[in-house]
């Protein structure tokens, strides 16, 4: 991404990238297949600055999520994304990473610490 022009800034020990042309690209993707953030282990990439900020606490409590099942963080999401598919279902919203996920950022204190972090 930094060779695409976007931004790196590390947030309490993840790797937080965004813009640049990657970031521009997935913006203007449609809704099925894009993203405003998305967390793989300690790397959260985001389509720009002021979405990473709004999505912060919750990539987050991915991040926790991958350190707390390690290997097995992708293969369960997976799982749990087919298992509400299977019930009728959002793959997505109804997924229990995603639900727990949620939960954390709604508890999560003020983003603003994060925010000015990165200004
Ligand atoms: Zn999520």
């Amino acid at each position: 991404m930094l060779c695409l022009g976007g931004r790196l800034h590390f947030v309490a020990g993840v790797a937080e990238f965004h813009g640049g042309w990657l970031g521009r690209i997935v913006a203007r993707a449609p809704e099925s297949v894009g993203f405003g953030a998305m967390t793989l282990g300690h790397v959260i990439v985001g389509i720009d600055q002021a979405t990473l900020c709004a999505l912060r606490a919750h990539e987050h409590a991915h991040v926790w999520q991958y350190e707390q099942w390690g290997l097995f963080f992708l293969p369960a999401y997976a799982l749990s994304s087919l298992w509400q598919v299977v019930n009728g279902h959002s793959a997505h919203a109804s997924n229990f990473f995603e639900r727990q996920a949620c939960a954390m950022a709604s508890q999560a204190p003020s983003q603003h610490k994060f925010l000015t972090k990165l200004t």
